[in-house]
């Protein structure tokens, strides 16, 4: 059966027809599923009940739960796991900043990425999210915190861009006026570099954040840790980055964590400095969140205020992530990891 949460407006209008149903009904149920969130036909009450019995036949809704809520004691933040049809476990956190809620999503059951450092790929990969598996990320957060959710970042568990036709689906849903209007200025995506992806999503000119994940600005080192480095290197993630940055006049955040005595020396940093030189970016450096799957450890504060100053004197505007719900569990991933072992 058809989920009927996970089709953009167009592909529920096809289907209405089909069920020779009136066109604007698609309209009406899209509502209901994105804007008021219901999730049976029962609760649609502009649709008559022969309407909704055949609807029933035809399509189903996405089913997902929240499994369970971590807060934390230092701050605001919530951590969800939130449980699949098929028992898949995501993980999800809402985190409070002044300019307003923001969500951080996964976008695939576990991640095949292999980042040396990342807790969400120690599982292994096992699926794609689907459109409404993402969107319902937030719209469960919504209802359980009875709080309007007005930031997505696309950095939990998994590689948006391995999941790009969902992707972008859900960025036409959740930015929909018939849906939660949010902005797509307000949405951050993060990979750790799909070339080919960076293109096709240039020519697509979104308004959305692009964050890449460099971590480190020399080849040699960057493979050691991303295996996707080995794949496409640092000049190729140039390009594709400078090509963006042309397509959609968009700043790119990069993301760096600061990995003690790896990526966080004097030349580490001026490696960054020239290969970032002239680019329109922002730098965004990561303390390292440690992982109990590895034994690599954050740089201190103080060679972090060093690194960011070598940065800065250079003329590159770089901010220091503030740590926040360290208390439940650091890193992303590491929430389903340890639900995985239990
Ligand atoms: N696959 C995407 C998005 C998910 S990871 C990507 O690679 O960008 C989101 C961010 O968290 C990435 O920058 C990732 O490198 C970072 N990250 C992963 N593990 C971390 C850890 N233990 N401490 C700090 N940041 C981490």
């Amino acid at each position: 059966m058809i989920k009927v949460d996970n089709l953009i407006l167009d592909k529920l209008q096809e289907k209405i027809i089909e069920l020779k149903e009136p066109a604007f009904r698609a309209k009406q149920i899209y509502e209901w599923v994105h804007k008021k969130n219901v999730t049976s036909f029962d609760e649609m009450k502009n649709i008559s009940n022969k309407s909704k019995e055949l609807y029933k036949e035809h399509f189903q809704f996405t089913k997902i739960n929240i499994l369970e809520r971590y807060d934390s004691k230092l701050d605001e933040t919530k951590k969800y796991l939130m449980v699949l049809e098929d028992e898949n476990i995501i993980e999800t956190v809402f985190l409070k900043y002044k300019y307003g809620n923001t969500l951080c999503i996964s976008s695939q059951v576990g991640c095949k990425m292999g980042c040396v450092f990342c807790a969400s790929t120690k599982k292994g990969f096992i699926r794609n999210l689907n459109v409404s598996e993402m969107l319902n990320q937030i719209y469960l957060v919504q209802k359980d915190t009875g709080e309007r959710i007005s930031n997505i970042v696309i950095m939990g568990t998994g590689e948006p861009l391995e999941n790009y036709n969902n992707i972008l689906d859900f960025f036409k849903i959740i930015n929909d006026e018939m849906g939660q209007n949010i902005s797509l200025r307000k949405i951050t995506m993060s990979t750790c570099g799909v070339v080919p992806k960076i293109y096709e999503l240039a020519d697509l000119d979104l308004q959305i954040t692009l964050a890449i994940s460099l971590h480190v600005a020399n080849q040699e080192k960057r493979e050691q840790v991303l295996p996707i480095a080995r794949k496409y290197n640092l000049s190729e993630l140039k390009d594709a980055c400078n090509y963006y940055i042309k397509k959609t006049n968009k700043r790119i955040t990069f993301e760096y964590i600061l990995i003690d005595g790896f990526n966080d020396n004097y030349q580490d940093a001026m490696n960054l400095c020239n290969y970032l030189d002239g680019m329109l970016c922002n730098i965004n450096l990561i303390p390292y969140n440690s992982i109990k799957e590895s034994d690599i450890s954050s740089s201190t504060e103080s060679n972090i205020n060093k690194f960011k100053q070598i940065i800065t004197q250079n003329g590159l505007t770089a901010t220091v992530r503030r740590e926040l719900g360290s208390d439940i569990n650091a890193a992303c991933g590491q929430l389903r990891n340890n639900f995985l072992t239990k």
